[in-house]
C-alpha cells in the first residue's frame, strides 16, 4: 500500500526540511511518497524542495508559474498523486504528521475520507478563533450539503474519493464542500493544532474572507435569495410606518417628523438593493470566469515527476523543455521597413514634420 501526501507550499524555505524530519519518522513503518506543490513562492523554497528532491526520489515537486492560490494547489497534488490513500497537509506543521499511521488505521477499516478534527487552535488570535467559528456554524446551515465543522483541508481521501475529487473541475474551488458534496463515507477524528512551527500565515485577512464568501457562494445560493427575505421584511415595516403616520394625521396633532425618517429609510432600502445587487453581480462574475474554461493552474517545473505527455482536463502541464522551439527570427528586409505613405489622403499638419 502507497501513502501519498500531498503538501501545498508558498514561501516555506523554513518549515519544509522540519516537516520532512517528522514525516520520516511518523512513516517508518509505511511506503509513501511525498508531493510538494510550489504555488509560486518567491523565497528559497524551490532550492529547499529541489534539494529534498535530490535525497530521495519519492519526494516529489511540481511547481507553479505563479501564485493559483492553496486550492489550487491542493488540486494539482491530488492530480500527481499515486497512492492508494492521499493525505493533504500543511507544510508549516500545524498538522501533525504524528496522526497519520492513526489516519491509515481508519482508512484501513474501510473510511473513503478520513477528517481530523481541531478540536483547540494553538498559535491564532482569539479574532480568528471566532470568525472561524461563526463561519462553519453558518455555513453549515446555508449549504445544501452540511459539511463537518472545524474540519480545513487536512484530510485522507482513499483512492476512488480522489478520482472522484479530480472530476470536479470547477475554477472556485472549496475542497471541504466538495468533500461534503461527495458524500462519501467519512470519519472525524479530533486532534490539538498547534501554532505554526516557523514563519508566518499566508492566509492575512483578505484572502480568509474572499476563502469564505468562496465557501458560501460555492455551495449555496442563500445571498442571491437574501435580497428576497430583506425585501419582504422591509416592504411589511414599511407597510407598518405608513399605517402608523396615517393614524397619526388624522387622530393626532402631532407632526410627522419630516425629512429625518426619509432620509434613513431611503438609507436603509439603497443599503439592501446595493447589498443584493452585489451578491447577484458576484454570483454573475463567478459564472462569467466559469464559463471561460481557463486551466486551474500552469504547471512549469518538476522534480522526480515526468511531465512529458501529462494531459489533464482543465489544467496547463508545460513540459519539460525537451522540445525546443523554433525562434521566430525577424529579418530586416527591405520590405520590413515601412514604406513612406504616398497617399493623397494623407496630408501632414502644417508646420509639423511628418
Ligand atoms: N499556501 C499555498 N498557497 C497560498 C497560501 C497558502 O500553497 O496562496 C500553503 C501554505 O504554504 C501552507 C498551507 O497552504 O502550507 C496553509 O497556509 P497557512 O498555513 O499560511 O494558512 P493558515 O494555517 O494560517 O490558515
Ligand atoms: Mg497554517
Amino acid at each position: 500500500m502507497l501513502l501519498s501526501i500531498v503538501i501545498p507550499v508558498l514561501n516555506e524555505a523554513q518549515t519544509v526540511p522540519l516537516m520532512m524530519v517528522r514525516l520520516r519518522d511518523a512513516l517508518r513503518k509505511v511506503s509513501w511518497e511525498v508531493i510538494f506543490v510550489d504555488d509560486g513562492s518567491t523565497d528559497a523554497t524551490p532550492s529547499v524542495l529541489a534539494l529534498e528532491a535530490l535525497k530521495e526520489e519519492r519526494v516529489k515537486v511540481i511547481r507553479f508559474s505563479r501564485n493559483f492560490g492553496h486550492q489550487a494547489a491542493v488540486t494539482a497534488g491530488l492530480d500527481f498523486a499515486n497512492g492508494d490513500a492521499v493525505v493533504v497537509m500543511d507544510a508549516d506543521l500545524q498538522d501533525p504528521p504524528e496522526l497519520l499511521p492513526r489516519m491509515l488505521d481508519l482508512f484501513e477499516r474501510g473510511y473513503d475520507i478520513v477528517s481530523p478534527q481541531r478540536r483547540s487552535r494553538e498559535g491564532e488570535t482569539v479574532f480568528k478563533r471566532w470568525t472561524a467559528k461563526i463561519f462553519y456554524r453558518v455555513l453549515a446551515h446555508l449549504a445544501e450539503q452540511p459539511m463537518t465543522p472545524d474540519v480545513g483541508d487536512f484530510r485522507l481521501y482513499s483512492r476512488r474519493a480522489v478520482l472522484a475529487i479530480r472530476s470536479l473541475r470547477e475554477q472556485h474551488r472549496y475542497m471541504r464542500g466538495m468533500v461534503a458534496w461527495l458524500g462519501l463515507k467519512e470519519v472525524m477524528l479530533p486532534f490539538e493544532r498547534k501554532a505554526r512551527a516557523a514563519g508566518q500565515t499566508n492566509y492575512p485577512l483578505l484572502k480568509m474572507l474572499r476563502f469564505a464568501w468562496t465557501g458560501v457562494t460555492s455551495f449555496s445560493a442563500f445571498p442571491l435569495r437574501i435580497s428576497i427575505a430583506a425585501g419582504c421584511l422591509l416592504s411589511v415595516a414599511g407597510f407598518l410606518y405608513l399605517l402608523c403616520v396615517t393614524y397619526l394625521a388624522l387622530y393626532t396633532t402631532t407632526l410627522i417628523p419630516g425629512w429625518a425618517s426619509v432620509v434613513a429609510l431611503q438609507c436603509i432600502f439603497s443599503g439592501v438593493i446595493l447589498l443584493a445587487l452585489g451578491a447577484v453581480g458576484d454570483y454573475v462574475a463567478r459564472s462569467y470566469e466559469e464559463a471561460k474554461e481557463r486551466p486551474l493552474y500552469v504547471v512549469t517545473d518538476a522534480r522526480n515527476v515526468s511531465l512529458a505527455g501529462k494531459s489533464l482536463p482543465r489544467a496547463l502541464v508545460l513540459a519539460d523543455a525537451a522540445v525546443p522551439l523554433d525562434p521566430v527570427v525577424v529579418e530586416e528586409t527591405e520590405s520590413a521597413v515601412p514604406a513612406p505613405i504616398t497617399s493623397p489622403a494623407y496630408q501632414p499638419l502644417a508646420g509639423v514634420r511628418a
